[in-house]
């Protein structure tokens, strides 16, 4: 059985990450929501991502930086749905070809991005997937991240899967997936286009994933 799992930003929404904006709302929301009134300098890196500034300052302040984390995450996905209810953000044309191939194998969604916003996406876009991964909204959760394989795994772990694609549109995705025993798709996009790369297939749409799953289940 070949699994194929989909990376989420830059390959079903429309740019390769949330945009800093989003977090920086996201922060100046949590922090009003917890009270406090950091100076300046410490708002800039609350709405950056650097954990030991984050707790040192919640240290001082004197609120919980678990507590802050979550916040921010819970807040930053709230802002990045209205983006793509607004269509602020929209996905790419191609991303049907996903349902596709759910309709001939078993698909997941595998993203760096919070489990919260992977959520709604897969709601959003109507996709069946099989497994959603996100992000965990803990600094340890952050810190699992690709290029490390952890989410990806544990996707495959839910799936009692040990084959596969993974699909993406960064240099990590393919580190990452090649690290978890499956075969790699590096697709195409605009931000993209000059990558070099080391991916088992280059890919110019999500149509060409169709061909993949064909072939790698023919004996
Ligand atoms: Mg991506």
């Amino acid at each position: 059985m070949t699994v194929v799992l989909f990376d989420m930003d830059g390959v079903i929404l429309e740019g390769p990450r949330t945009d800093p904006q989003v977090y920086a709302d996201a922060a100046d929301t949590a922090l009003a929501e917890l009270d406090v009134d950091p100076t300046p300098r410490q708002r800039r890196d609350f709405r950056d991502h650097a954990h030991e500034r984050i707790r040192t300052h919640c240290d001082d302040l004197g609120i919980d930086p678990a507590r802050f984390w979550e916040l921010k995450e819970h807040y930053a996905s709230g802002g990045t749905h209205d983006r793509l209810r607004s269509g602020e953000r929209g996905t790419y044309d191609d991303i049907d070809a996903i349902r596709e191939v759910g309709e001939r194998t078993p698909i997941g969604l595998v993203t760096n991005n919070r489990q919260e916003t992977a959520e709604f996406v897969a709601e959003y876009a109507g996709f069946d997937f099989d497994v959603v991964r996100g992000r965990d909204p803990t600094f340890e959760g952050y810190e699992r991240r690709k290029p490390d394989p952890y989410y990806i795994e544990d996707a495959l772990a839910d799936l009692g899967a040990a084959e596969g694609i993974y699909v993406g549109d960064s240099p990590k995705d393919i580190t990452a997936g090649r690290a978890a025993g499956l075969e790699t798709a590096f697709l195409r996009r605009p931000h993209n286009r000059k990558r070099s790369v080391n991916a088992t297939h280059d890919l110019e749409s999500l149509t060409e994933i169709l061909s993949l799953v064909e072939s790698s289940d023919s004996p």
